[in-house]
């Protein structure tokens, strides 16, 4: 049969009708990748929840998971007390075949909720956006996107290159002086430290000890703690007036 010029609906055209069911070509079904990042305790695991309750509520079924989970028992749990068992992603874990097991079970998937996305390896980012792209899924990540050195986390960085959407997490959390706190400082001693491991070493006995250099020269491990600040009193290594007490924000 010779080509017939029936007309073809451009998906591209912003007045085009939306595509008739059984339409593949213009515009076929793809997951949706997206970020959602903002500072420690901003509200992040709180909005990971409320996203898994909508789509759960609609009949979808969904996968949670995090990733360096510290707790021992794999959880997304939120500061309004609600908690959700996760499935533990490991350094090595494949995504998609985490996904495909589920399949293989008889189980549905129709969306992933990542937590703690940050510590995401650039290539369990890449299996991502695959299962977006080829399995149609949605995928919320929530994460950190710096560093204690204002440097982004790598996983970080290939969600912000790869996702279909960022979306910065409404900062509930303000530095010591009032502007809002973007920046997870790593403090020891009343100082803000600017060098050591990126990843803090998951320990489930002792979550707030952290294993950097200093702390393998000395047999008692250095207490670390987190605060978040503005860009400014980052930079300055400020703490403010009552920094061992107001504003504290455990590493747990
Ligand atoms: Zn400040």
């Amino acid at each position: 049969m010779s080509s017939t010029p029936v007309p073809v609906p451009d998906p591209t055209d912003a007045l085009s009708s939306v595509p008739v069911a059984g339409f593949r070509r213009g515009t076929p079904a793809v997951g949706k990748l997206k970020f959602c990042y903002g500072p420690m305790d901003c509200g992040k695991s709180t909005l990971a929840l409320q996203i898994d309750h909508n789509h759960a509520r609609q009949g979808r079924r969904g996968v949670l998971l995090v990733r360096h989970d510290r707790s021992g028992a794999p959880q997304i749990s939120s500061r309004i007390g609600i908690t959700r068992q996760a499935v533990e992603v490991g350094e090595g874990t494949d995504l998609r075949l985490l996904v495909r097991d589920r399949w293989a079970r008889g189980q549905h998937v129709d969306y992933l909720i990542v937590d703690e996305a940050q510590f995401l390896s650039p290539e369990q980012v890449e299996q991502l956006a695959e299962l977006a792209d080829d399995a149609q899924l949605d995928v919320y990540c929530f994460g950190i996107a710096t560093d204690f050195r204002s440097m982004l986390f790598p996983g970080a960085r290939r969600l912000f290159e790869l996702a279909d959407e960022l979306q910065p997490v409404q900062v509930e959390v303000l530095c010591w002086c009032g502007l809002p706190g973007r920046f997870n400082a790593r403090v020891a001693d009343g100082e803000v430290l600017r060098a050591g491991d990126t990843v803090f070493v998951a320990d489930t006995d002792q979550p707030k000890v952290e294993n950097s250099p200093s702390a393998h020269d000395h047999p008692d491990a250095i207490t670390v703690r987190y605060q978040v600040l503005c860009r400014r009193h980052f930079r300055r290594g400020e703490l403010g007036p009552q920094s061992g007490e107001q504003g504290q924000l455990r590493l747990t």
